[in-house]
């Protein structure tokens, strides 16, 4: 059986695992510092632990169940990593340069079964959720490429928004938040880390209730439940009403602002009565959210989706605004590179398979 990930332990269960085998608190916040502080790459740089320490670590865990597959630089400064796990599937991870810092999206799952009728990762169904570890590592290689660059650049902000649907995975990434929140550790304030997720209302109530404290994204992309429906079909199971009975009792129960995301389909949802109505829809929760439209990073798999003419994205936004709406737009990042949520990863999945013909032919 293949050894887990040091990197899924959170500080309190590695404490309970070496205060089991006789060791105290103390050793466990220093191989934590090792593992996040000084981000030593194998056990046996861990120099400030007892040997015999290292040794039993090394004996039960990994330090590296990932390796790169592939990496694309963008001219902006994004980067897209395919991580290849142990098992052999592939994930995505991408680094985001932005004016506030350095923010990096996460892959929770292996493939999607939420299945939106727009997404790239949504064509793979899942095969399996990923271990907290299997989360915390993606974090941790793009770190150490920083690290590598020598110019002292942190992972400031983590948006959980690659490959999969978090709350469907939700005690692994509550784990991994847990993790990358530890002051102890990588230190990465929970007002810097964004969910996303497709609205599960009741896993969205039990994020609520959690001692998480992060901030929540929903993916509404229509403000009716027909519309809704035609482009994500979780909606026929979860409507409207009850993902806004779930983001009511969320807002009220953490005190936090949601945000929406509204990807932008040319003239689909993109319309001007679709903006009026996404305004009725979020008027009463005005003070309470924001909305973040989304241009549309097309996928060959969905050609029936374009991306909006501008002036239909600036039309909308002034909408929302003229309706006294929160609103921005998000800027787009490394659009040279198969940016969008999964898009490198089926691209190169296919690639892979056609590499494996032509071996097989030859
Ligand atoms: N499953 C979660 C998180 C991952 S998707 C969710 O759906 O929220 C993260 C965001 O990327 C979602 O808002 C999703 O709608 C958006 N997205 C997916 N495919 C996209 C594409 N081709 N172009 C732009 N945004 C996309
Ligand atoms: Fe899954 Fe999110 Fe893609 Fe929908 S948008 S298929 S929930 S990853």
């Amino acid at each position: 059986m293949n050894k887990p990930s040091i990197y899924g332990l959170t500080l309190e269960q590695l404490t309970g695992w070496l205060g089991e085998r006789g060791y105290s608190k103390f050793w466990a916040t220093l191989v934590w510092e090792e593992l996040y502080r000084r981000r030593v790459t194998d056990f046996e740089r861990m120099t400030e632990v007892k040997p015999e320490i290292v040794q039993l670590l090394s004996e039960h865990f990994v330090m590296h169940t990932l390796s790169e597959h592939v990496k694309q630089e963008s001219r902006d400064g994004t980067v897209k990593f395919l991580l290849r796990l142990q098992d052999g599937n592939l994930i995505e991870t991408v680094l985001m340069r932005q004016k506030y810092g350095m923010s990096v999206c996460v892959t929770t799952q292996v493939g999607c079964n939420i299945g939106c009728s727009f997404c790239a990762s949504g064509l793979i169904k899942k095969s399996r959720d990923l271990s907290a570890g299997e989360i915390v590592e993606q974090l941790m290689n793009v770190q150490l490429y920083l690290d590598q660059r020598g110019q002292d650049e942190r992972v400031t902000h983590i948006v959980v928004m690659g490959i999969g649907e978090p709350l469907d995975n939700f005690e692994h990434v509550s784990n991994f938040v847990r993790i990358i929140k530890d002051h102890k550790g990588l230190a990465i304030g929970p007002k810097r880390i964004t969910v996303s997720t497709s609205g599960l209302p009741e896993k969205i109530k039990e994020f609520a209730d959690s001692d998480l404290q992060v901030h929540l994204a929903i993916s509404l992309h229509a403000a009716t439940n027909d519309l809704r429906t035609r482009i994500m079909k979780i909606n026929r199971a979860f409507p409207i009403e009850q993902l806004m009975e779930a983001v009511d009792y969320y807002v009220e129960r953490t005190k936090r602002r949601v945000m929406f995301e509204y990807i932008l389909l040319k003239d689909v949802n993109d319309r001007r009565e679709d903006a009026v109505e996404l305004a009725q829809l979020i008027a009463p929760r005005r003070g309470s959210s924001s909305i973040n439209l989304i241009p549309y990073n097309p996928v060959d798999e969905h050609s029936q989706y374009q991306r909006s003419e501008q002036e239909s994205i600036v039309a909308f936004y002034d909408i929302l605004k003229k309706n006294g709406i929160n609103c921005t737009v998000r800027l787009e990042h490394g659009t040279d590179i198969d940016a969008a949520c999964g898009q490198l990863r089926s691209k190169q999945m296919k690639k892979d398979a056609a590499d494996r013909k032509q071996v097989t032919a030859g």
